[in-house]
């Protein structure tokens, strides 16, 4: 097996396939040995466990995966490192590799279909360009997983792992709260990848919560959120009456039966205040989640 975090190794591997990174696709390859193999294990790749990685690159973290778990299965845009995989893994064979974008895959049939009866984690080095939309899609679609651990930029984990109500929380990190237990890991310096870029790193793992938050449309939950936090510095009554769309009266009655000051700022409310507000909201105007 070649050291892929060895520069010189991935340096003479690249040329010789006449490989060059795309920025467009994130493409920062890990050359910290000591990363990958903390990865899987902290990821849950052990005997017994299905592995999905999104953006193999050129396989230093799915040789990891792969010595651990029964299976892994990656995910992979960029068609040219396609070649360059068989390489890399050739030793393995309890991987797959499926040339996609992973937003675009059906990750719930791929787990059904690949993985039946094991314990499934996703461990990944994310692509930055995509990282909100794509933890969205793990937690959102409520798929059979018990982990997310991955690499994103410093300042997304920070944000990803804030408690709810704190300046540092956004309306992403109210939907990482709602589906799992966030927390950091450990912090990767920006040195630690090649191409070297412009940020350092964290890994961060999320749990998948077995029972998440009782609301009565998780739609109207995300919709009411999101609006409170694009004003999240002004009043939530006026952000309310604004952004939300309530009527200014029925906001303050709202925010009366709920005794939250009207003049609290949006990121300062914590869980049970947004789905209270919710639930007055959909009480008054009977929004319900149309049956799945
Ligand atoms: N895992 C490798 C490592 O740690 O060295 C590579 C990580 S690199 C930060 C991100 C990888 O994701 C690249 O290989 C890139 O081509 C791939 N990628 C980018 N967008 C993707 C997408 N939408 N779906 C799947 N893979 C993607």
């Amino acid at each position: 097996m070649q050291n892929l975090s060895d520069p010189a190794v991935i340096k003479d591997i690249l040329t010789r396939h006449g490989f060059t990174f795309s920025k467009k696709l994130g493409q920062n390859f890990l050359i910290n040995p000591s990363v990958c193999p903390k990865i899987a294990e902290m990821g849950g790749a052990k005997e017994g466990s299905g592995i999905i990685e999104i953006g193999p690159g050129i396989g230093v973290l799915t040789h990891e995966l792969c010595q651990r778990a029964d299976k892994v299965v990656a995910i992979e845009l960029d068609s040219r490192l396609l070649p360059i995989l068989s390489e890399t893994l050739s030793e393995h064979d309890n991987l797959k590799i499926i040339n996609a974008d992973v937003m675009e895959v059906d990750l719930k049939n791929l787990i059904s279909e690949e993985f039946p009866g094991m314990s499934v984690s996703v461990c990944a080095n994310l692509p930055y360009y995509i990282t909100s939309p794509v933890v969205m899609k793990l937690l959102g679609d409520r798929l059979p997983i018990d982990t997310v651990t991955t690499m994103v930029q410093r300042e997304a984990a920070e944000r990803l792992c804030a408690p709810v109500g704190t300046r540092e929380a956004g309306a992403v990190t109210v939907a990482v709260d709602f589906y799992s237990e966030a927390k950091k890991l450990f912090n990767v310096s920006r040195g630690s990848f090649m191409p070297s870029p412009a940020v350092d790193s964290a890994v961060i793992q999320l749990k998948l919560r077995e029972k998440t938050p009782e609301v009565s449309s998780e739609r109207e939950f995300f919709r009411i959120v999101k609006a409170l936090f694009t004003q999240r510095r002004k009043t939530v009554l006026n952000a309310l009456s604004g952004a939300v769309g309530v009527d200014k009266d029925r906001a303050r009655t709202i925010l009366s039966e709920l005794d939250i000051s009207p003049e609290t700022r949006p990121e300062r409310l914590k869980m049970d205040d947004l789905i209270g507000i919710t639930e007055s909201i959909i009480k008054t105007a009977g929004v319900l989640d149309s049956p799945a």
